[in-house]
């Protein structure tokens, strides 16, 4: 997911052109928006942390783009790519080095395994819109 502020930003070729220079292919790809709802549903795992509300009212606070991305090993490299959750600790190079505006608003998304990629494609994409 690209995240409200870098959309907003108008980061989002930017952005896609880095993925698929890493070598990632779309597999699914689309502008969307999650109601406040949907936000606290996407993000429920972080229900306990001080920052949920916060994170939850980012999150909705206007168009996201969506995608499912393929490659060997697309998890651990999509997190390579992206870097640290804050953007101050990223490395050179990175997505939210170049892109994030802060450690909340950090620019982007990644799922942390296979399983919860599969899980989070499902939620935005039906197998018609996946190729
Ligand atoms: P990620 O896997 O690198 O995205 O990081 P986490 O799973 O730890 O956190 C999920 C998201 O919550 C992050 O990408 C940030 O948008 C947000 N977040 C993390 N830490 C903070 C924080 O201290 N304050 C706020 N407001 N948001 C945070």
């Amino acid at each position: 997911m690209i995240k409200p502020e870098a959309v907003a930003a108008g980061h989002v070729g930017k952005i896609i052109d880095m993925i698929l220079a890493n070598g990632f292919r779309i597999h699914a790809m689309r502008y969307t928006r999650l109601s406040h709802h949907e936000a606290g549903t996407f993000y429920a795992v972080h229900k306990e942390r001080p920052f949920y509300g916060e994170l939850v009212d980012y999150m909705a606070s206007g168009p996201i783009f969506a995608a499912i991305l393929e490659k060997d090993n697309a998890v651990e490299d999509f997190r390579k790519l992206i870097g640290a959750t804050d953007p101050a600790q990223a490395e050179e190079g990175t997505i939210r080095k170049r892109f994030a505006e802060s450690k909340a608003k950090n620019a982007v998304h990644g799922s942390d395994s296979d399983a919860n990629a599969a899980i989070e494609g499902a939620y935005f994409f039906s197998t018609r819109e996946c190729y």
